[in-house]
This record gives C-alpha cells, structure tokens and sequence, in this order.
C-alpha cells in the first residue's frame, strides 16, 4: 500500500482534495486548505526506522534524496514521481553553533538555523521544490498549466523563479515596487521570469496575482498554496535530525505571512505523531513593530485577528499587514504553548548587527527574531538554560543595503550601537600603522 496525502479544509468540514488538483481553498466554506497524510500507515514503521532512513538519505548523492526535503518524501509529498521532482538539493542548512553571541545575551545554549544558506538564499527554496515538482507532474499528466505566478516581498519570487527556471516552466512574479532589496529584484530578472514591479504593496499584489491566477488557468505559488508548507515542515524535522533526535526547548522563528511559524509546527506535530519524538518546543513568532496584527491578536489571547496596514519596515520580507496563514500560525501557537513578541526598527537592525559582530551575517528578519529573543530572555519568559534555536530565513548577503546604511548610520528609527566603520588611509606605512594601533592599543 502506497503512501498516502491529499488536501483538506482546515475548518473541520471534512473536504477532501487530491494533491494533483488545482484548488487553493475549500471549494464548500473557502476557508485554508492543508495537506495530510496517512499517519497509520507511516506508523507502520517503527520510529528507528524512519530516523535511520533520515539519516543515512542525509545530504547523500542518490536523486532525489540528497535534499533534505526529498530525503524525507514519503512525509511530505510522497505521490511526486522522482523523475518529477525540480530539485536544487534543498535543506541540509547549517544549525550554527552561536556561542559568543549566546554568551552575550546570557544564553548557555544558543544555536541559528540557517535557513537561509540556501540556493536562492532563503528558506523559501524548502517550500518551492514541492509546489514546482507538483507542478512539473501534473503537466506530465496533461494538466494545461500555462504559467505559474506568485505575489512576494522578495524571496518567493527569487525562489519560484530559480525552480521554474530548472525546469523550463514559464514563472509571472509580482512585485511591489521600490520594497525589495536589489538583490531580490535582480533574481526573477536573472532567471528569466516575467517580473512585475507594480506601484503597491504586497497585499495589494497578493489580490491581483489571485485575480490574475483564477481567471486564466495560472497556477498560484502563494502559501495559501499548502503544498509549500509541507516542504518548509522540513526544517524542524531537520533541526532535530542535526541534534541526533533531540527536541530544543525553544524555536524562535520571524513571522510574515504566517506559513512559516504554521510549517514549523506542523513538522514538530507529525514527528510526534509517528512516534519519532515525546516533547514539542515552545514556538515563538516574530514580528515587525510595523507589521504586527499577529501581536496584537496575541495580545487580545487570540480571542479575534484584524488585519492591519503594514508600515515599511527594514525587515521587508515581512512588511505583510493580512497574513493568508494566521488561523493555522494561531492554531500551532495554542499547542505549542507559543509566544508572539514584536522588535522595533531600532531593535532589529541592532540584534543583527551585533549577532554578525559574533561571526554571523544576519537578514534583518532574523534581526527581528534576535531582538525577540533579547527582550524574552529580559522577562525570563526564555531561560538562561534553554536550548534555544532561531530560524535564521534568509541570507544576509541580500541585504547588503540595509547593513551599509545601519553602519553609516543612515537608518531611519536606528541608533547603530555596533557601526563599524572603514577606516580611509593613505598608502603610508605610518599612517597605517597608527590606525592599527588606534583601534589594537590595548592588545598590541
Ligand atoms: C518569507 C519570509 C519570512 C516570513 O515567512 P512567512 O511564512 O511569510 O511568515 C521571513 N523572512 C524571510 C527572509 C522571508 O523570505
Ligand atoms: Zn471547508
């Protein structure tokens, strides 16, 4: 008996979608779809062996299993056939030992997932391989799919259009115009996907792209697209994979559209469901101050979600103010006994700055994730003891803009506590070496 998913309505009302179908929401309530699978028949294993599979597939040669994605198929998208699989040979992304920067903060067990350490240079690639191989499959099967399309603050659309690009599929990108990075913009250019660059914001975007999508046949690569976040669910089956099966007490993770914070859950959720782990982490969702209905729903015990109008934020990759995934982000957050903190633009730009002082080179998201957890390890909502993992989601090298302004001091809202300026000299050895020694004079 093969394994077995489908799509089904979040609601409870009990519709039931092949994975192969082109459908985005329940067609009886409307309300978010999302993938499951046949537990009983995964359970028919034992625990020891779906480890052992894991890891002796882990980062290995044989198509496709070398992605850490691919490498756990059958709890993923066990119904692609390999030879359809669009793989840039996902996940297997460095769990960083942050001992300096944990020191610091007054943390004994501090540890960055570095998601973002990634073909297209952010997690997003853990979510794209499957929405793009399923894809690819159902055109095998004769499906007329003209064009895949998605809405995006900048990585999406980086991801979408590198995995469409693998596989020859043409990809539409919207974009809102003048909010991302250079280095986003200049990756659906590079991979020859039709880029939008439209005077809006990403909400704005997301209901054009929907619009655009439902009226001509395109296939839609949101994340209300749930095939992603069985792909993104890899991240915290692999962070406990690379600690030998151990479960970290606390995962702090930069929250936007809200898929991400709803994936990590979900990953923890069916490794206990078979029996793979006994204990589930405490998940934290990040916010932008200027991005933040999730907060404040957290505020109000969830009781009610309003969305909000996103300010611009540094942090753009989450400047979202009408998140598609916040029921199942709020449904994770109750089980996991969750927290959401927000960080301002002065707190993020300066968590990162001086998480890159300890060796790393942090996205202003995991700048917003790093300045949570400061302000949580204040109010001792975080413990000194704890093992504490941060989802690092995207590369800093994409954002080198953001980090020349905060070290010239050059950030609205920001204070740089960590600028580090270069220093000019003339090609004079004396003057040279004074300027060593006016920085060294205590150590040389
Ligand atoms: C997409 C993205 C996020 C937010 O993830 P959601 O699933 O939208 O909450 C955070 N950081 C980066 C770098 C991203 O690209
Ligand atoms: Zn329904």
């Amino acid at each position: 008996m093969p394994y077995r998913a489908w799509f089904q309505c979040i609601s409870g009302c009990d519709e039931k979608y092949e994975l192969n179908e082109v459908v985005y929401q329940c067609k009886k309530c409307g309300d978010l779809l999302e993938v499951r699978h046949d537990i009983d028949r995964l359970r028919r294993h034992s625990s020891d062996h779906w480890k052992k599979l894991f890891d002796e597939r882990y980062r290995r040669t044989r198509w496709p299993y070398g992605s850490s994605v691919w490498g756990k198929k059958e709890f993923v998208c066990p119904s692609v056939a390999n030879e359809n699989v669009v793989s840039l040979y996902e996940g297997g992304s460095n769990l960083f030992w942050a001992e300096r920067l944990g020191k610091e903060l007054g943390l004994e067990d501090l540890w960055i997932k570095q998601c973002g350490n990634a073909h297209t240079g952010s997690f997003k690639d853990l979510g794209m391989t499957v929405l793009v191989s399923m894809v690819k499959q159902m055109i095998a099967e004769g499906k007329k799919i003209p064009a895949v399309a998605c809405a995006s603050t900048g990585d999406t659309s980086a991801a979408l259009s590198a995995y469409c690009a693998a596989a020859g599929i043409p990809a539409i990108v919207f974009l809102p115009k003048n909010k991302v990075s250079n280095a986003q913009l200049i990756q659906p250019i590079a991979n020859g996907a039709l880029t939008l660059s439209i005077d809006t914001d990403f909400d704005g975007c997301m209901k054009l792209v929907r619009e655009v999508c439902t009226k001509n046949n395109i296939y839609l690569a949101n994340s209300m697209n749930s095939l992603r976040i069985e792909g993104q669910k890899t991240a915290s089956i692999e962070m406990v994979q690379q600690f030998d099966w151990e479960v970290p007490d606390v995962v702090i993770v930069p929250g936007g559209n809200l898929g991400n914070t709803a994936a990590l859950g979900k990953g923890f959720l069916m490794m206990k469901d078979v029996g793979m782990i006994d204990k589930l982490p405490r998940i934290v969702c990040a916010q932008a101050a200027k991005a933040n209905p999730l907060y404040l729903s957290y505020l109000g015990g969830f009781k009610e979600f309003k969305p909000v109008k996103a300010q611009k934020t540094l942090a753009n990759a989450i400047q979202i103010g009408d998140p598609v995934s916040y029921k199942k982000a709020i449904n994770v957050l109750k089980v996991f006994n969750g927290i959401v903190e927000q960080a301002t633009e002065d707190e993020l730009a300066n968590a990162s700055a001086q998480a890159d002082k300890t060796g790393l080179f942090s996205c202003p998201h995991t700048g917003v994730a790093l300045a949570v957890l400061i302000k949580l390890l204040k109010r001792k909502e975080i413990l000194s003891h704890e093992k504490v993992v941060v989802i690092s989601t995207a590369h800093g090298l994409k954002f080198t803009e953001f980090k020349i302004n905060y070290h010239e001091n050059r950030l609205e809202e920001v204070t740089p506590r960590f600028a580090n300026l270069p220093v000019e000299v003339p090609p004079q050895y004396e003057v040279v070496r004074s300027a060593i020694f006016k920085k060294f004079e205590q150590t040389l």
